[in-house]
């Protein structure tokens, strides 16, 4: 029977699954070299963030065949150590779409209407009608830079408010833009019109501060910039410089140039609402993360 090792707290969805077809042993909490033992006899190594997936793990691991994430990233995973090794690595970047597209309205919705300060105000006791006139999402121009898996779904929802939407991608959707009435222009165009722009692109060398000081002026001073895609897509320098000069009203952060977030500048900045990369933290994505690495892990092994 194929012997499968869960050593980080996976949604118990998944790990039924894989009791289905497999002799599944969860340890959660090894201690590096308890983990070297543990591996040795395993056919799968299922893991989330906590446990680090070395060169050293994979070579221990010598009937190893598949390791697999449930999550999106594979930061944790020495992904050419196995690939020398044959060993194919899964994951489920799908799982968090939905938990992404909804953090992102919800963003919106709480900068528009000033949920952070009106929830402070009133638990000190103060009724603040008048400081906390907010605005509508509706006949708002939405930028959406990626029109991937969450940029579209945010765009879906989006429509639901009534917003009108700019989107810009290096591969257009033109299903998409035709469903939402959308309209595919380039990035100059989308950051000068937009009165929120969202960012649904991976983290690669052309992404990498693709927002930055001459991108950031190109936005209107009443534009709220949202990021929940990866944080050195922006430069975050320069995010600070326009927040502080006011060249753009706002931001809502979920993502950082480094994680956790500590001693900077935006952490005392009022126009910025942020958010510690909870993107995928809802127990939807969790579990549908592991239940997608279950079912690919019994569809490699078969
Ligand atoms: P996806 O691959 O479905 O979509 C990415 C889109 O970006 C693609 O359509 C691609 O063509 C486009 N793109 C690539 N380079 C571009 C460029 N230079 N200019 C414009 N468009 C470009 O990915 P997804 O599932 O929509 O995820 C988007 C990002 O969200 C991921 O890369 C991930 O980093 C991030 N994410 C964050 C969280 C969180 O917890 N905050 C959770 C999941 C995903």
């Amino acid at each position: 029977m194929v012997k499968i090792l869960v050593t980080d707290k996976v949604h118990e969805d998944g790990v039924k699954l894989l009791r289905e077809f497999a002799d599944v042993e969860v340890a959660t909490g090894l201690k590096p070299d308890e983990l070297l033992d543990r591996v040795k006899d395993c056919d799968v190594l299922v893991v989330r963030s906590a446990t680090k997936v070395t060169g050293e793990v994979i070579a221990a691991g010598k009937q190893l065949k598949v390791i697999a994430r449930a999550g999106v990233g594979l930061d944790n995973i020495d992904v050419k150590s196995a690939e020398a090794r044959k060993i194919k690595v899964l994951n489920a970047p799908e799982a968090p779409t939905v938990a992404v597209a909804e953090l992102v309205l919800g963003h919106m919705l709480s900068f528009a209407r000033h949920f952070p300060q009106a929830d402070a105000s009133t638990k000190q006791g103060k009724w603040e009608k008048k400081e906390l006139l907010g605005t509508e999402l509706r006949g708002k121009t939405f930028g959406i830079i990626g029109t991937g898996q969450i940029g579209r779904t945010v765009g879906y929802r989006a429509i639901a408010f009534q917003m009108n939407l700019l989107l810009n991608d290096v591969i257009r959707n033109q299903e998409f833009a035709e469903r939402t009435e959308g309209k595919y222009v380039d990035i100059e165009t989308l950051l000068k019109e937009s009165d929120y722009v969202t960012i649904h692109v991976p983290l690669l060398s052309a992404t990498k501060h693709m927002i930055g000081k001459r991108e950031l002026e190109l936005m209107r001073p009443t534009a709220v910039l949202i990021n929940t895609s990866r944080g050195a897509i922006i430069d975050e320098k320069a995010l600070v410089e326009a927040l502080q000069n006011k060249k753009i009203a706002g931001a809502c952060l979920d993502v950082y140039e480094s994680e956790p977030l500590r001693d900077s500048p935006l952490l005392n900045l009022p126009n910025v609402v942020l958010t510690p990369h909870i993107g995928a933290s809802t127990v939807e994505a969790q579990r549908d993360a592991s239940v997608i690495v279950a079912k690919k892990i019994k569809e490699t092994l078969a």
